[in-house]
């Protein structure tokens, strides 16, 4: 399904992450990827997980940081000559900023949550795309506090509310070149980054209760809709947001 599809990923800090959950729907149909990690702190996580992937690259990248952008992009150009897809999933904000009222976010934790959770996807597909020569997909990772509120989401709600008008501008100005930009919005999962909002555990037992599957998403159904979206079944679908949460989305009262 994707043999001769070359991939790059951003995000996985992990066993647990989301990221890792789809690089290996994507390997397992033959894609071969590139990784991006944060900081020497996940290097050795990042390449024990890829040690066994055919072709498997590590490369750092904080995105933070544009030189080293630009320089995983030129490494990937030189290792494969092109770029197929890239998945996006990567989001941080100051824990304080997770908790008690979204009216007390710093001006400080909003340009850090805005810069990483969001702009990041407009600062890789820019670079992403000289990659692209035979159109390509870009995924990215979003939540249901994008649209409504959530408690203790805050600032995060407003990077994904951001996130997700990206991905509908991105689809639009890539269109062009056959390049799709979609956002799947995953319901909650148990990862590092999740385990940073107070009260994920109830959260997880209100999906279980409440949603119309009656449970909590796996990461692997999520890496499943990101392989979806990034073969060539998705053809025709662009500047969406897709819910992947058992359907608790669609649940008024
Ligand atoms: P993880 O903590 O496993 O992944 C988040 C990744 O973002 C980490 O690899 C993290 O690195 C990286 N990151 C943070 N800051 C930067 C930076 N400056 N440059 C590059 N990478 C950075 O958590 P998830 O897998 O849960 O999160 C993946 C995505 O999925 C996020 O966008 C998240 O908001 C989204 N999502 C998660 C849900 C959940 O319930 N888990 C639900 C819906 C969406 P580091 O560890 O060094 O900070």
């Amino acid at each position: 399904m994707l043999e001769n599809k070359v991939g790059m990923i951003f995000g996985v800090a992990n066993q647990r992450s989301i990221a890792w959950a789809c690089a290996q729907a994507c390997a397992e149909k033959g894609a071969k990827l590139a990784f991006t990690y944060q900081g020497e702190r996940l290097k050795g996580n990042v390449e024990k997980l890829t040690k066994d992937m055919d072709g498997a690259v590590v490369v750092p990248c904080d995105v933070t940081n544009q030189a080293e952008v630009d320089a995983a992009f030129e490494i990937v150009g030189k290792k494969f000559g092109k770029l197929d897809f890239l998945i996006h999933s990567i989001a941080f904000a100051p824990k304080e900023a997770l908790e008690g009222e979204f009216m007390m976010t710093s001006r400080a934790a909003f340009l850090t949550a805005l810069e990483i959770s969001a702009f990041s996807l407009t600062q890789l597909a820019l670079a992403a795309t000289p990659l692209m020569k035979n159109g390509g997909s870009i995924v990215t990772m979003s939540y249901y506090g994008a649209e409504k509120v959530v408690q203790n989401y805050n600032v995060m709600g407003v990077a994904k509310s951001a996130l997700e008008s990206s991905v509908r501008y991105l689809a639009e100005d890539l269109g062009k070149q056959n390049i799709r930009v979609n956002a799947i919005s995953a319901g909650p999962i148990n990862t590092l980054s999740a385990r940073g909002v107070k009260n994920m555990g109830a959260m997880l037992h209100h999906i279980a209760d409440k949603s119309p599957l009656r449970r909590n998403v796996e990461a692997r159904e999520v890496g499943n809709t990101a392989l979806f979206l990034v073969s060539d079944l998705a053809s025709a679908i662009t500047g969406e947001t897709i819910y992947v949460d058992c359907g608790f989305n669609i649940i008024g009262i």
